[in-house]
């Protein structure tokens, strides 16, 4: 088979692969999309060290069954499916808890550390556990359902915050992940969603999708202004996407008293914290780590179009040139947001 190999740090070859291996308990996918994450290009360097060469990458993947293990029953040939991007165990303390997201023995798709090497779908097949999954409803295209994964964050971390009807709610970051959190908060029943970005066309973007208001700490305090909003009380609930010390300490400091600060984004793996003021105004600080178990609810709000992920797919391209899609995302060109790519579809 053909597949997208990261060789070296930031070199990438499509070439022929042997077929993946798959046991008695997995499925063999013939992959139909699978989007280029952030964390893909962030790691493509080796500077995360999750991306350690030679390794396929993509875990924001659909296809169709292609073969079924010896002991698999309930999955066929040629069902339509999307899959976790983590594959947990099902054994551990945490998965017996149903907190899979948590397992111990958890293996992230298209991941290679120093722990494990897991090739992922940047190839015509992927081979998956039958226990990771999921579906698709018809009216869901391969293409929509390779953002199920984003969406899952997405909804990991509203589920993971208390919200309450009519509640004000600062997003912060209006990349991929912001934008779905606000068309989620929307139906989580908030009354005013701001956005915040450094970027105007994604906070536009943000607007059009269901914020109310779209603020540019380049052209603003954002605190100040959240608690103009608020009569002078701030925000009711904050999630940060970004995670870098500014954009923390802008969160925190928009919250009101009791206030929930939900994070998702780590770009920097360690920040400068505004303790004093989470623990003076007794906020809420809780960490949101990809999903589980939240692509079913995913998977029907896109095929219900109460989401709607059409506007954050930049371009549809074939699996041949990842190399330059790559290569454009790491260079941030302006205006690309998610890119999926497809491999050649079999005769
Ligand atoms: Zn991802
Ligand atoms: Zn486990």
């Amino acid at each position: 088979m053909k597949a997208l190999v990261l060789k070296e740090p930031s070199r990438f070859v499509y070439e022929d692969v042997p077929l993946p291996e798959f046991g008695d308990t997995d499925v063999l996918i013939e992959v139909r999309a699978c989007g280029i994450c952030g964390s893909d290009v962030h790691g493509m360097d080796g500077s995360t060290g999750r991306r350690q060469p030679p390794v396929i990458m993509g875990h924001e993947a659909s296809g169709v069954i292609a073969e079924v293990g010896s002991q698999i029953t309930g999955w066929k040939q040629g069902d339509r499916v999307t899959f976790d991007s983590t594959i947990y165990c099902g054994e551990c303390w945490y998965c017996r808890r149903g907190e899979i997201n948590l397992c111990d023995r958890r293996r992230v798709l298209g991941v290679s550390c120093d722990d494990y090497r897991q090739h992922g779908a940047f190839a015509d097949y992927v081979a998956v556990p039958a226990r990771i999954l999921y579906a698709l409803p018809d009216e869901v295209s391969y293409e929509e359902a390779s953002m199920v994964e984003p969406l899952s964050v997405a909804v990991h971390a509203v589920e993971m915050t208390l919200v309450r009807l009519n509640d004000v709610a600062v997003v912060m970051g209006a990349g991929m992940i912001g934008l779905l959190i606000v068309q989620v908060l929307r139906i989580a029943g908030c009354g005013v969603i701001v956005t915040v970005d450094i970027d105007s066309r994604k906070l536009e973007l943000a607007q059009k999708l269901g914020a109310d208001a779209g603020l540019n700490p380049s052209e603003c305090n954002v605190p100040g202004e959240v608690k103009k909003l608020t009569n002078d009380r701030g925000a009711d609930l904050a999630f940060e996407v970004v995670g870098i010390t500014e954009t923390v300490k802008a969160a925190a400091e928009s919250l009101r008293k009791g206030g929930c600060l939900t994070l998702v984004g780590n770009l920097s793996p360690s920040i400068d914290f505004p303790l004093q003021w989470v623990v003076t105004r007794q906020i809420q600080v809780k960490g949101s780590c990809a999903s589980c178990g939240e692509y079913p609810v995913c998977l029907d709000l896109i095929a219900q179009r109460r989401v709607n992920v059409q506007p954050l797919i930049s371009a549809i391209a074939p699996l041949e040139e990842g190399s330059l899609w790559f290569e454009r995302l790491y260079k941030k060109e302006q205006d690309l947001m998610k890119v999926i790519l497809k491999p050649q579809e079999k005769a």
